[in-house]
Formats: C-alpha cells, structure tokens, sequence
C-alpha cells in the first residue's frame, strides 16, 4: 500500500485523467512524465494532479517508473488545458501533441558527427573537395546537415563519403550554450526596416505579451527583420520558435538562418527522422535548442523558456490542422504566446482578414515594411482575358503569355508557370456517351496522370485510390476517352511545344516528394540550370529565386471555384504571393493572370494592387453577411457509412441543439446539408454549421448539445472550431 495516488493524464483520446498509485520513494511533481500500465500495455503519461479521488474498492494501479525526460513546464500544461477546452478535443489527444515521441522520453543516445577521414589523398570530385575544404577549417565534429550548408552540397553527397570512409564518425560532445558564437552578418538596414526592428526588439525586451503584425510586401526585409528580434531573444538567453505553415519552406529559412548566425537552428515537423525526433525534442525540452523553425507541431513543445513566438506567412490556410485535434496553428500560437506572456510577431505580405480585423479593434499593433529591398519593385500585374483568346481544346496558354515566354527565355532570365493541378488532366471524359471517370471512394473525379517513365493512371486526389488508364470507355467500349482540362504535366507537353529548347522543372507533391528532392530542385533552379518552372502550390510559396522575373498563373480563377467564405481572401492571397515570386532582385518583374472573369473584384484588386481597398471591400462583406471575424463559427460534420443513418442522425442533433438553445437569436444553427463532396474515403458525410455572436461561448453551447444523446458507433460527429474548409 501506498498513502498517495496521483492522476495521470494519457496521450490518448481521453477527456480526463486516471487515478494511479505511487510506489514507495517515488517523487512525484505535477508535469513529471511517468510509465504506467495501461490495459495489457505499458504507456507514458503526465502527472496531472494530486487530488486523488480515493477510489478504494477499485484496483487501482501503480505508477512504473519515472522517466528522465524534463518536467512539462506549468505553462505548457496550461496550453493544453487551453487547446482542449477551445478545440473540444480531448485533452489526452492535446496532450498526444506534446509527447507525441515515446522515443524522446527514453534516454537520448550519444549524437554522432563526422571528422575527416585518412584516405583523404586518393583522387575526389569537386562536390567532395568542397566537404573536406569545409572540414579542414574545423576541428570538431559537424551533423551531416552542417557539414552540407558548409560545404554547399546535398546532405547525400555527405552521407556517401561517411559510408566510404571518407569521414568518421565522432560523438558530438555539446557546448554549453553560451559558447555558441553568433556571427551576425552584418547588413545595413533601410530607416524603415531599423524602426521595424527597433519595435519588434522592445517588444521582446519587455518580455512580456504583445501581438504585432509584421505586415510588408513581399521582398521588403521581413525575414531580416524578424531575424533581428530572434537575436535579441536569445541574447536574453530565451528560445524563439518560427512557425511556417509547410516543411518544405524550412530548409532554405534553415540555410538561410545559418548564413547569417553560424549556427544550425532546430528543426520540428513531421519529415524528421525518428532519431532527430528524439534528440530534437530532448533539446527542445531540456533548453539547449534556442531556435526552434518548425510547422504547426512545434507549436506544442514543451518550451520551458520561450521569449518570441513568430509565424510567417500567418494569413496561410496550410496552419490549419484538419485531422486528429482540429485547430488554426496561429490562433493557437497567439493563445500560447498569451499563457507564457510573451510577445508574438505575425508575418505576411498580405495579413488575413481576422488579422486585419484585430489590428482595427486594437487588439494587435501593426508595423509596416512598404519599400521592397534595394532596387527591386513589386511586379507589374498583367490580366489576360481568356475569353477572347478562344484556344482551341488541348491548349491553356495565351498568346500573350507565350509572347513573354519566349522574351524572358531569349533574355535568360527564369519564369514561373502556376496552375494548382496535378496530373495531366483533371478529368477524363468519353466523347460518345458522356461517361466520366469517378473514384468509387469519394463524389470526385479522377485526375489523369501522365508520369514520365511510368504507365498513365487515374488517381483520386482525396483517398488516394489509383487504377492503370484505360484505352475503351469502360461503358460504350469505344475508343473516345478524352482528358479535359489542364494540370501540370500537361503543360509541360504545351510549353515544349512552342519552346522545344527550355528547360523545365516541374514542381509538385507527386515529382518532389521529399525535403531532400525539394533541396534539389531548389539548388537546380539557384543554379541557373532551369528556364521555366512548372508547378502547383509548393511553388507558390517563400522561395526566392533572383533571376526569376516571369510568374504566368495559367487559371487565375481556380481559387475562386467552390466559393466559401474565403474563397476571394484565399485567392487574393495566393495570387497575390505568386505573382510576389516575380523580380526579387534587381530585375523587374512581370505577372500575368489567365482569367475568364476580369472584372472580378479579386481580379481587379491585383490588377491596380490596391489590397487595402480589397481587404476593406471583403471586411463589409463579411460584416454585413454576420460570418466571421465579426461571429464566431463551427462546423459539426456527421459521418458514416450509411447515407440514411447519417443524414437522420445529423437532422436529429439539429433538432436539439435548436431545442436547447430556443430563446438564443445569439446562435443560428445551419443545415444539415450534405457535404460539397458527400463520399469521402467511403464515408457519407452531412455538414450542420453553427454562427454564434462574439458575446457567446459557443464551445460550451457545442458541448452541451454534444451531451444529450451519444451517436451509435457507426456515426462519428466531428466539431471544427474556425472552420476553414467546407467540402
Ligand atoms: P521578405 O521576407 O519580406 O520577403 P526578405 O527578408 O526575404 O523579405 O528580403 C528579401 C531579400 O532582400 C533577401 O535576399 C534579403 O537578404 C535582402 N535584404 C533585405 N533587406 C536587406 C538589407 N537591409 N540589406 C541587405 N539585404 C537585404
Ligand atoms: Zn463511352
Ligand atoms: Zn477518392
């Protein structure tokens, strides 16, 4: 018998703690990670509480051991209180966010670096000269990642010469903190950058909450700016977090980071390695990682001396977590930064419209960044009207965007071709009875690819089901099939058409799969050695490429397709970022937007770059159509297999939750409506929406009528707080 129980909080979808028991000389605090049975298992969890609930005729069991790992801070646990109580989700699955690692609550093996080997006097390439150039000037072990930024090569060019022996492995024995060395660059800023720095450093220096808004063109030093208050941060000896809204962004900020300072910042996302999991997060967690660049994950470690939170390109919807515990990376940033009374910049070339809305009601400061860097100037925005074109079927390309294809690649400077559209063709279609190929899976279409060294096949962007391309309609068996509409691939084949001698890279999830295909085709592009790229989204965003003065978005009104809430915001934005890629440096820039609506507003904002009068325009929409920044909002999506079940269900739950709240004309309850795309992954789904006034507390009124009646377990009701998609 012992004479104390504790409650433990598990990384598991559980709204609250367990009761266990701790064994004799056992030393407990609140936050301490422990290893306790669970069921037939073992399974890590935090000490929660010490009121014990006495439960004396259950068998309750004992505490295992204690792991090594760093006590949770307070303010960490405050945050997952905080993120359940607004998320609704449970707070074991919050807590699933912050240990997500049982590897890290072991002890951390010794980390392993490379020295320079013997055999370096046989003959070598000049890839492998410039990594024993950059060894010979140090004389302590380096990570395989720094060795590489060093010497300017891809980490596989350092893994191979580790696997000859080129390099041996070394235990990196750490420094201390205050051994590391910042070699600040040093740069002259603009008068208006120094007062953007001079600002964002009070703030940190104050130590104490404040929400700014760094809100700058693109181009305009933002990054450099930001970079200033990190320094500042960590010379008061605190951690700084950058948060990016995509993995594939971090490595160039990473090289770009260690440029300036000298040293390799920690990263935290899902393209690590289990190993640099662990010793990441021990790093993280222990206080020796003073810079942390992450996505939205890193939002939830266990920071125990964080001084600076920034977000960069916080208007990107991609902070959106939509699986597992729904939330707006952000939102919940500002939320965190607020617990550990800390200041917190958000970063954009065009801030969200929420943002823009807390910088009128005072709730953040703005700082303004209007002059792009040295010479350059913002791109001149071009739109072609699409309608008068009249391509014939298989051809998406202007003449006019041609014209300047050719021009740009005459003059040897890079262009950029966006469409957000894998595959070769979005839709194929038989042209004798209509037949259209659909995934079995999901209301959506089969998008056509055309993948260079492998058979055609038609996949399912949403569960992804593929099947090989067929030659004979599998309804009338002729030989008609037609794939309609433009994706990538397909415009590759175009350009090479009329541009038989440019080089292209094409850009998307499915050629660029990894962080280290990225860093190649990053490095490919740096190096001159492309003339146009093609590509989707992943493009779109953070990339800096000097010589690139073209950016042609061939469907500019794709993102207004749908026609959401956000639809305009989110397409002013990406528009707006894309074109932003256009002459970073000293060349001017053009862009060229393909629309069938010219006249459209979003169209017209880009066009005469007037985003403020967009922004205020978008703002009165909004407020007069009583939706969001103005009301809060939810979504409660019903789901299952069977259509009948889900749809009574969900108009069930309708018909309380409008009982409960009878006399509320502070909360409207919408639908159920069945969802834009009805199947998914083979789950029928109805979508029921909730708008509340400011005043209100929707979470709790959410959770009462989610405690009236439990679905059968064949129905699953998900809540999504802030919703941002609504297919
Ligand atoms: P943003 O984040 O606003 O897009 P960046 O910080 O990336 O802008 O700056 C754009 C480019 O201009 C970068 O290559 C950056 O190094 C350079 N730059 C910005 N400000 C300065 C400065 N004061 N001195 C030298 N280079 C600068
Ligand atoms: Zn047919
Ligand atoms: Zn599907």
């Amino acid at each position: 018998m012992t004479d104390k129980n504790v409650q433990i909080l598990l990384p598991k979808p559980f709204d609250i703690p367990f009761e266990y028991a701790v064994p004799e000389g056992m030393m407990l605090a609140v936050g301490d990670v422990v290893k306790v049975p669970f069921g037939n298992q073992k399974s890590y969890g935090v000490v929660w509480s010490f009121q014990s609930q006495q439960l004396e005729n259950k068998k309750i069991k004992t505490v295992l051991e204690k792991s090594d790992a760093p006590t949770l801070p307070e303010n960490t646990l405050k945050f997952i209180h905080w993120v359940a109580d607004y998320t609704l989700a449970p707070i074991g699955s919050v807590l699933a966010q912050v240990i997500s690692v049982d590897a890290a609550l072991e002890l951390p093996a010794p980390k392993i670096g490379y020295v320079l080997g013997e055999a370096a006097n046989t003959k070598i390439t000049a890839k492998r000269q410039q990594v024993v150039d950059a060894l010979e000037k140090v004389n302590k072990p380096l990570r395989v990642q720094e060795i590489a930024l060093r010497a300017g090569v891809s980490d596989a060019v350092v893994r191979a010469m580790a696997q000859k022996e080129l390099l041996l492995a070394k235990e990196i024995v750490e420094e201390a903190i205050s051994d590391i060395h910042h070699e600040t660059k040093q740069v002259d800023l603009s008068s208006e950058q120094q007062a953007a720095v001079d600002a964002l450093r009070k703030n940190v220096q104050a130590n104490n909450y404040s929400a700014t808004v760094l809100d700058g063109i693109t181009g305009s030093g933002k990054t450099e700016v930001y970079f200033h208050a990190i320094v500042k941060a960590m010379e008061m000896g605190k951690q700084a977090l950058i948060l990016l809204p995509e993995i594939n962004l971090t490595s160039q900020l990473i090289q770009r980071f260690y440029e300036h300072f000298g040293f390799l910042p920690t990263s935290w996302h899902s393209g690590l390695t289990p190993a640099q999991r662990r010793d990441n997060w021990r790093d993280i967690a222990s206080g020796k990682a003073r810079l942390i660049i992450g996505a939205r994950s890193a939002l939830f470690m266990p920071f125990p001396d964080l001084g600076l939170v920034i977000v960069d390109e916080e208007h990107e919807s991609a902070f959106k977590q939509e699986d597992g515990v729904i939330y707006q990376a952000r939102d919940m940033a500002v939320a965190r930064a607020f617990i550990e009374n800390i200041p917190i910049v958000l970063v954009s070339a065009s801030p969200s419209l929420e943002t823009i809305h807390n910088i009128e009601c005072g709730k953040y400061q703005a700082i303004h960044l209007h002059a792009r860097h040295g010479t350059a100037i913002l791109p001149e925005i071009e739109v072609v009207d699409m309608r008068k074109e009249k391509l014939p079927a298989k051809y998406f390309i202007s003449q006019r965007l041609k014209e300047l294809l050719s021009q740009n690649l005459a003059k040897k400077q890079q262009s950029l071709l966006y469409l957000n559209r894998r595959g070769y063709a979005p839709l194929t279609l038989c042209r004798t009875c209509g037949y259209r190929f659909q995934c079995p899976n999901c209301t959506s279409w089969l998008v056509l690819h055309h993948p260079p060294y492998k058979a055609d096949y038609l996949q399912c962007h949403h569960c992804g089901y593929s099947q090989p391309s067929v030659e004979n309609c599998p309804e009338c068996k002729s030989q008609t099939l037609a794939p309609c509409g433009p994706g990538v691939e397909r415009l590759v084949e175009e350009v090479k058409e009329f541009l038989p001698n440019a080089r292209i890279e094409m850009m998307t999830s499915d050629n660029v799969a990894n962080l280290q295909h990225a860093k190649e085709a990053v490095e490919k592009i740096e190096k001159g050695e492309v003339d146009i790229i093609i590509g989707t989204q992943m493009i779109a965003k953070g990339y800096h490429f000097p010589n690139l003065t073209l950016v042609g978005v061939v469907d500019a009104d794709l993102g207004l397709e749908g026609g959401d809430m956000r639809a305009a915001e989110r397409c002013y934005q990406l528009l707006h970022q894309v074109s932003g890629r256009a002459g970073r440096h000293e060349l001017k820039g053009k862009a060229v937007l393909q629309t069938y609506m010219p006249e459209n507003m979003v169209m017209q904002a880009l066009a005469s770059n007037d985003r403020d009068d967009f922004n205020h325009k978008e703002l009165q929409r909004r407020q007069y159509s009583h939706i969001p920044p103005y009301t809060k909002m939810a979504a409660i999506i019903v789901s299952g297999k069977n259509e009948g079940e889900v749809s009574a269900l969900a108009k069930q739950w309708v018909r309380n939750a409008l009982n409960l709240s009878k006399n509320n004309n502070k909360i409207k309850i919408l639908g159920p409506a069945p969802a834009p795309i009805l199947l998914l992954r083979s789950n029928y789904r109805y979508r029921i929406l909730v708008i509340a006034d400011r005043d209100i507390n929707l979470q709790q009124a959410i959770k009462s009528w989610l405690s009236v009646s439990k679905p059968p377990s064949s129905v699953k009701i998900k809540v999504d707080i802030d919703p941002y998609s609504f297919y």
